[in-house]
């Protein structure tokens, strides 16, 4: 089986210029991707320009297979067919389907209230491939672990063909997750999304959004190092790729890295594993 290794990256934001991913895109070539995933604000149509001109110049000018995220909740169906006529004129046919979280005044048509919905639509409008979420820890706001991953369920029968998870540090939640997804007969590939966490702030905010499990030993380091910038840097890589190891040996599907635009921690990654991931 060829495992996938994988980068998400997110357009810059409105107060810089667009230019600042290309130079982070230049770093991030010689790791090779199988595909580089580009996030999408959720706010409606409008923030479909970002992701189209990037996703489009990765696939075109970089070579390198892109997909393009796409969240439905604040999108009508005209909108989601005008948006996958510009991916798919640009070359990109592989979607990361989302329902995307509420964003306040923006438009809510109620085409998609979930991301199967979307799923089932891009299936049913052309030869696109879809990938979806999933959370090994639960989604947030789910009423429970047995229902969010009934709802997983539907998005697979629905025509997702590869999940992404959201991120995690603690791989045990992980092998859990694909023991029930197993048991559940979800056979699509599932990518192990991992954050190389580089700064204090950053998984303060994370934790946050995200409630993941933080381990003891992951606490201490950010305890140990978090007030020392390059210390805490060097030590959320190292972290990261203790974790992209121990998964490798468990036999992952691939792992998909969240890069938070920093081409330098990808790169020192990558460097690390590479060979393990081509093995
Ligand atoms: P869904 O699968 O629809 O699930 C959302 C919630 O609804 C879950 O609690 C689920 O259990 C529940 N649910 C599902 N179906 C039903 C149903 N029929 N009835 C009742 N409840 C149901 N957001 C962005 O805005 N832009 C991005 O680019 C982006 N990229 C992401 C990439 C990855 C890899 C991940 C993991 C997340 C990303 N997100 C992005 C965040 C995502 O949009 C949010 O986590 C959102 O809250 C859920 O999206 P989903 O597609 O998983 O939703």
């Amino acid at each position: 089986m060829k495992r996938t290794f994988s980068l998400e990256i997110f357009p810059p934001k409105r107060t810089s210029p667009i230019e600042t991913i290309y130079r982070t895109l230049d770093g991030l070539r010689s790791t090779q991707p199988d595909f580089i995933s580009v996030t999408y604000g959720a706010g409606g149509s409008q923030n479909a320009g970002n992701t189209l001109d990037i996703v489009s110049k990765v696939q075109n000018e970089y070579q390198i297979p892109a997909v393009a995220h796409l969240p439905g909740l604040h999108l009508s169906k005209d909108e989601v067919v005008q948006i996958l006529e510009r991916f798919s004129n640009a070359g990109v046919r592989d979607i990361l389907a989302l329902r995307g979280d509420p964003v306040d005044g923006a438009p809510m048509p109620g085409d998609f209230p979930y991301a199967a919905d979307l799923i089932r639509f891009i299936k049913g409008i052309g030869d696109f491939h879809v990938n979806a979420a999933c959370y090994p820890e639960t989604h947030p706001s789910a009423v429970s672990e047995a229902d969010d991953l009934r709802h997983l369920k539907e998005k697979v029968d629905a025509g997702a063909e590869r999940l992404i998870t959201q991120l995690f540090f603690d791989n045990d939640k992980f092998y859990r997750f694909r023991d029930i997804t197993d048991a559940l007969g979800i056979q699509v590939p599932i990518e192990a999304g991992i954050m190389p966490v580089t700064n204090k702030k950053q998984i303060e905010r994370m934790v946050s959004i995200c409630r993941v499990h933080l381990p003891k030993k992951f606490v201490r380091l950010i305890d140990r190092f978090g007030d020392n910038p390059v210390a805490m840097r060097d030590a959320g890589i190292a972290y990261a790729v203790n974790q992209i190891v121990d998964l490798l040996i468990a036999g992952v599907s691939g792992i998909h890295l969240y890069t938070m635009n920093n081409p330098y921690v990808a790169q020192e990654i990558y460097t690390r594993v590479v060979t393990l991931i081509r093995a």
